[in-house]
């Protein structure tokens, strides 16, 4: 990697949204609108609160911050080295519905998904992925992960 290249580089970590505190909304019935459920955000590293809010993203205010969007963190538009591993799929439990004769609909049928880290559970559902509900986690679509990575 050249210089220029490390220099462009932005390394980004999920950290905690501040509009939800970090529940995504859940219980209220509606996704957190800054983190979009997620209970978190992906934020550049080494990460920074943002300045216009003091990192609180309104909450209480009942407006967003205009400068996080509410999440209470200096945003970057741009993570080009986010770190992701994969981490087992809470609808199948991680056996991609072998047995059922479907593939899992959250995973594909791999069993895992690629997820941000450090690993964060969807806050929405709180890492279930809405399994046993019969449908998927609207958030998460199913993953129980935020910051799931699909395609
Ligand atoms: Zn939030
Ligand atoms: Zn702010
Ligand atoms: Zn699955
Ligand atoms: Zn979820």
């Amino acid at each position: 990697m050249s210089i220029l290249e490390e220099f462009s580089a932005v390394n980004c970590a999920p950290e905690t949204c501040a509009y939800c505190h970090g529940n995504g909304g859940a219980g209220s019935g509606f996704a957190c609108s800054a983190c979009r459920g997620q209970g978190s955000v992906l934020v550049a590293q080494p990460a920074k609160k943002c300045a216009f809010c003091h990192g609180n993203g309104g909450a209480g205010s009942g407006s967003h911050c205009p400068a996080c969007k509410g999440t209470g963190w200096a945003l970057s538009e741009n993570c080009s080295a986010v770190n992701r591993a994969p981490e087992t799929c809470a609808y199948c439990h991680g056996n991609g519905g072998a047995g059922s004769g479907f593939a899992c609909s959250a995973c594909g049928g791999q069993g895992s998904v690629l997820v941000a880290q450090p690993a964060k559970k969807c806050a929405f559902c709180l890492g279930n992925g809405g399994a046993g509900s019969g449908s998927h986690c609207p958030v998460c679509k199913g993953t129980g992960w935020a910051h799931a990575i699909q395609d």
